[in-house]
């Protein structure tokens, strides 16, 4: 093993839900190594330690475009072809390199162990070796382990799988007390617009997860309500819900519609008057009108597709189709949680071509035979679908870009009017 990384390298009831096509074949996905790159600027006393293959060591530096001198908190245990023939202790040269990146970084508190294709390939048992490292390091540093292997994953699961292995951490609320949760990694600023517009609200104890710091993680108990603010955390979700935690059921925050429905189901946890709500929302709302008013000119009657990529799929279209005035040819998304998507679905038109899963060459078929405006799909497609003549927007932009909330709604609308844009600047 070597180690790589650590230096330069509308209302609800409106509509019927629409019917569901499955695919099952060759997909095309990114895997969930990708959620390191906004973890660890998330969580900025955690470190990501994957265990594998130079390849996955290349896809996390290109990913998270690494500085000479950033010195990030990730990096690449690489399994050599001796670990993979089984012909060395792996457990020996995993805890000889988890020691190299502890005394280097001795501000760690948080040793993420990740899985990837290889260690799964020869089972090796990362969960034995966060317990083992969780002895040496008590007290000091947390280890905990989790899988971010592209064997049956999408890129954003890796998000998920990481948040599902901090719920066993996460202190008991006390009982007799109650806690809103919000779930799902967003931008500090981001986040510090939720905060402010809950304490407007009166809603009492709020906390967020992954938090800031690792070591500061968030109480949870049957006192606690959360909301996730991403629509792919289906795992955390039902973890949550083991401990005793309440899942609100609502749309996801992106948008006018989409944030006033997340935060309404929060408030009315609180009980928070209509008025009241009307009164901390109405100035946000406005500047959000404002904001998206400039791209709708441009996307309203323009057709998107979307190929299953994000799990963002669903809320993003419903955004583009209720709020900006776009037609939606073909929604697909790698997996479908009805349970998650319920409020979601139902904002969606009743006849929408709605897939879940992917035989990517029937799909790459019907995007050549509809022809939209502009089609969101993973790094891998864009390029040959541009070479054809489509316009694209890739799809993992959406969890690098800040797009949630009131005031990231104009940005998100732009994020799919500048592609038209620009084509429309070469046409003339
Ligand atoms: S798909 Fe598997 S082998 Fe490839 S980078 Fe991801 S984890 Fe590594």
């Amino acid at each position: 093993m070597n180690l790589l990384g650590t230096q330069p390298q509308a209302s609800i009831e409106e509509c019927a839900a629409p019917g569901l096509n499955r695919e099952r074949g060759q997909r095309q996905v990114f895997c969930g190594l990708a959620g390191i790159v906004w973890l660890h600027r998330k969580i900025q006393d955690a470190f990501f330690l994957v265990v594998g293959s130079r390849t996955c060591a290349h896809l996390l530096q290109s990913a998270a475009g690494v500085m000479i001198f950033a010195e990030p908190r990730f990096a690449t245990a690489i399994l050599q072809e001796r670990d993979l023939a089984g012909l060395a202790d792996c457990n020996q040269e995993l805890d000889r390199v988890a020691a190299e990146v502890l005394q280097r970084r001795p501000d760690i508190r948080t040793l993420f162990l990740v899985g990837s294709c290889p260690s799964e390939v020869i089972k090796l048992d990362l969960a034995k070796a966060a317990e083992r490292l969780s002895e040496v390091y008590r007290g000091r540093v947390r280890v905990l382990e989790y899988s971010a292997s592209g064997l049956e994953t999408t890129f954003t699961q890796g998000e998920d799988a990481c948040l599902r292995s901090l719920v066993p951490e996460l202190p008991l609320l006390p009982s007799g007390e109650r806690s809103l949760l919000v779930v799902g990694t967003l931008p500090d600023v981001v986040e510090d617009q939720f905060a402010r517009l809950f304490a407007e609200l009166g809603v009492g104890r709020l906390n967020f997860l992954p938090p800031r710091q690792a070591s500061e993680l968030p109480p949870v108990g049957s006192g606690t309500s959360f909301l996730l603010a991403q629509p792919f955390l289906g795992e955390t979700a039902r973890a949550l819900q083991a401990r005793g935690a309440n899942r609100l059921s609502a749309p996801y925050p992106f948008g006018v519609e989409g944030t006033l429905g997340w935060l309404r189901s929060g408030a009315a946890v609180w009980e928070v008057s209509d008025a009241r709500f009307e009164e901390v929302t109405a100035p946000a709302v406005a500047r959000a009108e404002r904001g998206l008013n400039r791209h709708r000119e441009v996307l309203a009657g323009k057709r998107i597709s979307f190929l299953p990529d994000s799990q963002l799929e669903i809320p993003i279209a419903r955004f583009l189709q209720r709020e900006c005035g776009m037609e939606l040819v073909e929604v697909a998304t790698p997996f479908l949680d009805r349970r998650l998507m319920e409020a979601e679905l139902a904002w969606l038109p009743a006849d929408l071509r709605l897939t879940e899963g992917q035989d990517v060459e029937q799909q790459l078929d019907r995007l050549r035979s509809d022809r939209p405006d502009i089609c969101v799909c993973g790094l891998g497609l864009a390029n040959p679908l541009e070479a054809e003549g489509l316009r694209t927007k890739w799809s993992i932009e959406l969890v690098f870009t800040p797009i949630q909330g009131f005031d990231q709604a104009g940005d998100l609308a732009e994020l799919f009017a500048r592609p038209l844009v620009r084509e429309a600047l070469l046409r003339v």
